[in-house]
């Protein structure tokens, strides 16, 4: 099939395009490289079947131009991770919700079966043990920058369903709980990958707020095949879907496990709220899926652990090569080029 990919020079887009390209598709991946990164797509750089064009979502005609003819649209690119929100909070609602905007527009357009990429934040601060897909948002202010990234994407969730019913178009939702693994960087906030940095480096290791916080790390090989299966699942259209693993960890106690996976003395410093974000920042203290819907509709079952996890993430800084099973079947590669790389175009 002709697929297109948002944001697949990015963490989790990297992944699925291996994927898809595995799977013998024909790949666009279109990417403004604000955060992602050529050098995620190096497995299958200059395959036959993989054209990268830089360019934004913002760039409506682009958008169109590459959706045309589609099959399948995996719309992933977006304005992520908590330090980004904070620091470039206009620019990511934009990206947020115009982008999307287009890109739903075009792959209705288009006729193109279409996978939107949400999150788990749309639950707020709602900290049942296992979120369902129906639960209600525990919003937070407005005003505050962090809540602006599930206010965007709630709109887009809301655009999606209204496209569905109205228009006729195939959509299905995912909302991850914090996917990690290769390739993620620490850089825009994610805990993980900063983490395994401040470990190898013989830091002490950043836990903001009282460390008492839980979340369930999933690995991203876990997440990305049921992207495709559930493109391909005519009963999940018009749904949103939890993406996620059960296993709860305190974020002090993912500390202690990165400290003892890399042998690390540097030990662990705590941060207020307030020095790590500024001012107006919120935390949620539990964010556990119940992902019984994406079991069923697609039979949803991570394997990885979060030792699992954390040993990839240390293979992947230490620069041990990327980690067996990544889906990915051998092609030619002869000397493909990055289409359109350069300045992306279409940013504002
Ligand atoms: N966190 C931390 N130290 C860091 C980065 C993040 O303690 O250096 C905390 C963060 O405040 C949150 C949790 O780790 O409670 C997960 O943060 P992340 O940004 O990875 O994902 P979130 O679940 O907040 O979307």
């Amino acid at each position: 099939m002709k697929v297109l990919v948002t944001g697949a020079a990015g963490f989790i887009g990297s992944h699925l395009v291996e994927n898809l390209v595995g799977a013998g598709h024909h790949v666009t991946g279109l990417d403004d490289f604000s955060t992602g990164r050529p050098d995620n797509l190096a497995a299958v750089a200059g395959h036959p079947r993989l054209t990268l064009v830089g360019g934004s979502i913002l760039d409506r005609e682009l958008v169109r131009e590459l959706t045309g003819g589609c099959h399948r649209v995996y719309h992933l690119a977006a304005a992520v991770g908590s330090f980004i929100i904070r620091d470039r909070t206009l620019e990511a609602i934009r990206t947020n919700i115009h982008g999307t905007e287009h890109v739903v527009d075009s792959a209705a357009g288009a006729g193109a079966r279409l996978l939107v990429a949400s999150t788990s934040e749309i639950y707020g601060k709602n900290d049942k043990v296992g979120l369902t897909e129906d639960d209600d948002r525990v919003a937070g202010s407005p005003l505050k920058s962090r809540w602006s990234y599930a206010e965007a994407k709630a709109i887009d969730e809301s655009l999606v369903e209204a496209y569905v019913r109205e228009r006729g178009l195939w959509a299905v939702i995912v909302r991850p709980f914090n996917t990690v693994g290769p390739r993620q960087s620490g850089r825009y906030g994610m805990v993980v990958p900063r983490f395994v940095r401040q470990a190898l480096a013989g830091e002490p290791l950043t836990v903001f707020g009282t460390g008492e916080q839980i979340r369930c790390f999933c690995h991203v090989r876990d997440v990305v095949p049921a992207l495709a299966a559930l493109t391909e699942c005519d009963a999940a259209r018009g749904r949103a879907v939890n993406l996620g693993s059960s296993q709860q960890v305190s974020i002090a106690g993912l500390a202690r496990e990165v400290l003892a996976a890399t042998g690390s003395g540097g030990g662990m410093v705590s941060s207020s709220y307030l020095a790590a974000y500024g001012p107006g920042y919120e935390d949620m203290m539990r964010r556990v899926p119940d992902c019984s819907l994406a079991r069923e509709l697609v039979g949803f079952a991570p394997t990885r652990t979060l030792a699992d996890i954390i040993a990839d993430v240390i293979a992947d800084q230490a620069g041990q090569g990327t980690p067996a099973g990544s889906g990915l079947a051998a092609g030619p590669r002869p000397a493909g080029q990055v289409a359109g790389a350069g300045p992306p175009r279409g940013i504002p």
